[in-house]
């Protein structure tokens, strides 16, 4: 079934929780009414039995005892009637009431009397109807020996609390009808800011990225959730102007040596050549080859480890990783006249993926070669410390300016000293270490100066159940 809306389901809720306050609203001030009613009755009934008492007492006949009740109570005595019984249940007198049928005297009121109390019930009489009947017992010396009866009729009582239940029954659908209708314009008038916002949210694209929704100022929910879609269009809008230069820039890069590689085609096939000229252009242009499929091959994986991408999330021991890095790194050391050593090797245990490490480890270890003259030494350590996995690449070659450190992570950057060496790099490298290690819930930092080397270290967050 298809959900309700927001607005149906807040009207909903509303005349609901309406409905339940109404419903025993209704039932308490229906019970308060109909026991204050009894208790009208019944003071009005003890007055009377009083008035009986009283006047016996005095030796009075049964019309006279009528007389002073009226002459007492006036009109208000005009329905109710009493008898007064002798011991044996015999009536010695009753009132001249509308009904003067003998009252009926149940079995418990009876027992009570001969114990000295009193009872108030309410008894279905079947020739007068539903009956309030208060039974007193008179006490001489002690026992119980005559008994005043005094009764009042209940049907108007009835009618008044059935004409009131009528009445509840009929107004409180209504009220919760009218709740319901307000509610339902009220949750309409809530959501309007909502619906304008989704309005202004549509016509925000991919082309207009730098457009914003605007705030009310209230600084509520709705304000919150401007403010919660703007913070996600400027991390939109970043990425994009991110993937954008990041497309320019690959195709700069990648157009500079198919330039050179077309101009030197094209100075060859000007005129005829001798073979060792054409073995010569062949050779420059192999080495143009070789850096797109190098540039090529950077550029697949570093689209493959772009942030946002999922990172496989095995456990990886660094130590062997690291070991695998030494021993490649210093087969290359060696190849330049550059010394290769580890440091300190602690056991460590990361999670993540040990082929993306590897190749982030060895970009650096590359680096660390490439950029130190022959001579010089490489270093790499891999301690913990904090809960986190610190592995270090220090060298002693060219460095950089302090103030290039956050240059030289961007994608194609490189800086002058390193196209002056013509290592044959892409700038995709320290890119790629950044964004694999980034993925993995790391940073990367450098220290650097000209000259005195440099020092990189990844800081990776160990597993928690080491
Ligand atoms: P590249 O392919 O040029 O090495 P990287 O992204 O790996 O690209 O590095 C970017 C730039 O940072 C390099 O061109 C170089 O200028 C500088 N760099 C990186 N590592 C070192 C290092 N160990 N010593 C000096 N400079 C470095």
């Amino acid at each position: 079934m298809k959900p309700l809306s927001l607005r149906a389901r807040l009207t909903l809720w509303y005349a609901g929780v309406l409905l339940a306050i109404l419903a025993v609203v209704s039932a308490l001030s229906y019970s308060v009414l109909r026991w204050s009613l009894l208790q009208q009755v019944d003071a009005s009934l003890a007055a009377v039995a009083q008035i009986v008492r009283e006047t016996d007492e005095r030796g009075a006949g049964g019309s006279e005892v009528e007389r002073a009740i009226r002459e007492l109570l006036g009109p208000g005595f005009s329905d109710q009637f009493f008898q007064f019984l002798d011991p044996e249940g015999r009536s010695r007198f009753r009132s001249g009431a509308p009904h003067p049928g003998s009252l009926p005297l149940s079995l418990e009121a009876r027992l009570n009397a001969a114990h000295g109390r009193q009872t108030v019930e309410t008894l279905e009489d079947p020739a007068n109807g539903p009956l309030r009947v208060l039974t007193v017992p008179v006490l001489r010396a002690g026992r119980s020996v005559e008994i005043i009866q005094v009764a009042a009729p209940l049907a108007r009582t009835r009618e008044a609390l059935s004409r009131y239940l009528t009445t509840l029954l009929a107004l409180v659908p209504v009220a919760v009808g009218l709740a319901a209708a307000g509610g339902a314009v009220i949750a309409s008038r809530a959501l309007q800011p909502v619906r304008e916002m989704s309005r202004a949210a549509r016509q925000i694209t991919a082309e207009d990225l730098g457009r914003r929704l605007s705030r009310r100022g209230a600084d509520d929910e709705i304000d919150h959730l401007a403010d919660t879609l703007n913070a996600m269009l400027e991390g939109l809008e970043a990425a994009f102007a991110q993937s954008r230069r990041f497309s320019a820039d690959a195709a700069h890069e990648l157009r500079t040596p198919l330039t050179a590689l077309k101009g030197e085609m094209e100075v060859a096939l000007r005129a005829a050549r001798s073979p060792e000229e054409y073995r010569r252009v062949l050779a420059s242009s192999l080495e143009e080859v070789e850096h797109l499929i190098r540039l090529a091959e950077d550029l697949l994986v570093f689209s493959r480890s772009s942030p946002g991408l999922a990172v496989p999330t095995a456990p990886v021991d660094l130590e062997p990783l690291l070991l695998e890095v030494l021993e490649t790194g210093a087969r290359r050391a060696q190849g330049v006249g550059v010394t290769m050593r580890a440091d300190t090797f602690e056991p460590a245990t990361v999670l993540g993926d040990a082929g993306a490490l590897r190749r982030a480890i060895l970009n650096l270890v590359d680096n660390a070669i490439k950029y130190t003259p022959a001579g010089g030494k490489v270093e790499l350590s891999l301690v913990t410390a904090s809960g986190q996995a610190l592995v270090t690449v220090r060298d002693t070659g060219i460095g950089f300016e302090p103030g290039a450190a956050a240059r030289i992570f961007e994608p194609f950057v490189r800086l002058d000293a390193a196209r002056g060496r013509d290592t044959g790099g892409t700038g995709l490298g320290l890119a790629l270490v950044q964004s694999v290690v980034t993925a993995h819930g790391g940073a990367v930092e450098v220290e650097s100066a000209p000259g005195a080397g440099s020092r990189f270290t990844i800081r990776l967050p160990l597993t928690s159940s080491k």
